[in-house]
């Protein structure tokens, strides 16, 4: 089946886990920009050293590089039957980079989820992942500023899509599968056939 579908909530929040799992499900690849740059600031890449001033601050990447990194991704083959995009867009001027990418394709998005969880719950999340997972960006300074850049900046974006009437709402307080369950039967209403 294919979806094309962009996975919205705070830091902490569970999407980048929920992200693999939907992609799963639905048989589509999940680009998560997140993941992309920690490789490359893994890797020692150009756009790596680009970026890392910026995620270990827990700052936006300039919106020209982001955009760039996903138009290329979802030129991709794989991604030409759908996607589930994960962190992406975060800002308003990243809604129309990405409008205008699928209109290039001649597409459009089939459903936004948002997956909403307590501030409180998130923070706490972050910082016993910051001790499992080693993450650099998990620092209590930084998830306070990611928490700050989510609610200025990316938390609006919701209202867009529910103008143009493909906001999912989902809660993600709960087991992962829960989670899962949810966002699928959350979906699946958006989807022709
Ligand atoms: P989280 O949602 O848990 O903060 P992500 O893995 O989605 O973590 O993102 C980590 C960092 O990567 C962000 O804090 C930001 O610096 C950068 N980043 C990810 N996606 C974008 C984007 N769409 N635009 C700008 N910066 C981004």
């Amino acid at each position: 089946m294919s979806v094309r579908m962009v996975l919205m909530g705070p830091p902490g929040a569970g999407k980048g886990t929920q992200a693999v799992r939907i992609g799963e499900r639905f048989g589509v690849p999940t680009v998560s920009t997140g993941d992309i740059f920690r490789a490359n600031i893994k890797g020692g890449t150009e756009l790596g050293k680009q970026v890392v001033e910026y995620t270990s601050k827990g700052l936006l990447v300039p919106d020209e590089l982001t955009d760039r990194i996903v138009a290329d991704r979802l030129a991709q083959p794989d991604a030409a039957a759908g996607f589930v995009l994960d962190g992406y867009p975060r800002n308003p001027a990243q809604v129309d980079a990405l409008d205008e990418m699928l209109a290039a394709a001649d597409t459009e998005l089939d459903v936004v989820v948002e997956i909403s969880v307590d501030s409180a719950v998130v923070t706490e999340r972050m910082l016993r992942r910051a001790e499992l997972e080693g993450r650099e960006d998990d620092t209590p300074e930084t998830i306070t500023e990611r928490l700050a850049v989510y609610a200025a900046q990316t938390e609006p974006l919701a209202e867009i899509y529910v103008n143009r009437g493909i906001l999912a709402p989902v809660d993600g307080l709960g087991e992962i599968d829960e989670v899962t369950d949810r966002l699928v039967a959350a979906v699946e209403p958006f989807l022709a056939g």
